[in-house]
């Protein structure tokens, strides 16, 4: 089974409106064929309409970092799926360890937060991973069978296969340290040995599973090399447009 690669951008809170649009020109018409891999930007909210705009009939995808699980109501502050498909995104991230750590999202919101997303016909990046603490414990493997089992409960087959999973081990976010490219490729084994268990071979041989982590253009090679990771979540090596670019040149 050959998975089409997806690179995504996490650009996470950074850029002005003014910086966001120069990246746009930037990278838009100097990007591989959506045949060969699906490249995406995360991008702030704020920022989604106009970047949708001026990359219409381009290659570039586009990602929200965060949305609600209702599609309108009594919610001040949040955005829902809903109108996040209105402007023509295509993805949405969920369930990134800095959310679940500085906003508390649990397990459950995040599989609520699944569910309305697919429901509106974009597609999740469900992200897991564990601390370092855990790593030093010996514990990865349990706890991201555990989030990911969480994270897709009551998801049907069809709807997995067509989703992508994130494995970013906390300590390799930002720190410049990433896992080795055997200890990437074992984790997002056990992501893909997990949505085997619970839907079968045919589904886990569809599912996307990117690694996040300090990953930039010099190791980006490497990941995309191994069995079981099919792209890269990147957060600091995708703020600028050069780097960015040069995180497809593997393709
Ligand atoms: P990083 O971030 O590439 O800067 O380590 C990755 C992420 O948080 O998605």
């Amino acid at each position: 089974m050959s998975r089409k690669p997806i690179i995504a951008g996490n650009w996470k809170m950074n850029k002005t409106l003014l910086e966001a649009q120069e990246f746009v020109d930037a990278v838009k018409d100097n990007i591989p064929s959506s045949e060969l891999v699906d490249t995406v930007i995360g991008a702030p909210a704020l920022f989604l309409a106009p970047m949708a705009y001026s990359s219409r009939g381009t290659e570039l995808k586009l990602s929200a970092q965060n949305s609600f699980w209702e599609n309108s109501g009594a919610f001040t502050g949040e955005n829902s799926p809903a109108a996040i498909a209105d402007l023509g995104v295509q993805y949405i991230i969920i369930g990134h360890s800095e959310r679940r750590e500085y906003f508390h999202e649990t397990d459950e919101d995040i599989n609520k937060k699944a569910k309305a997303i697919i429901a509106n016909g974009l597609t999740p990046i469900l992200c897991c991973g564990e601390t370092l603490e855990t790593f030093e414990a010996g514990k990865t493997a349990e706890w991201v069978e555990g989030q990911i089992t969480a994270g897709l409960k009551d998801l049907t087959p069809e709807q997995v296969s067509n989703l992508v999973i994130a494995y970013e081990p906390i300590w390799a976010i930002g720190t410049g340290k990433s896992a080795t490219s055997e200890i990437a490729d074992d984790t997002c084994g056990v992501v893909r040995a997990t949505v085997e268990k619970l839907y079968g071979s045919e589904v886990a041989d569809k599912v996307r599973i990117q690694y996040g982590g300090s990953v930039k253009p010099e190791n980006v090679d490497e990941y995309m090399s191994k069995e079981n990771i099919d792209g890269a979540l990147v957060g600091g090596a995708s703020l600028e447009a050069e780097s960015f670019l040069a995180l497809l040149n593997f393709v």
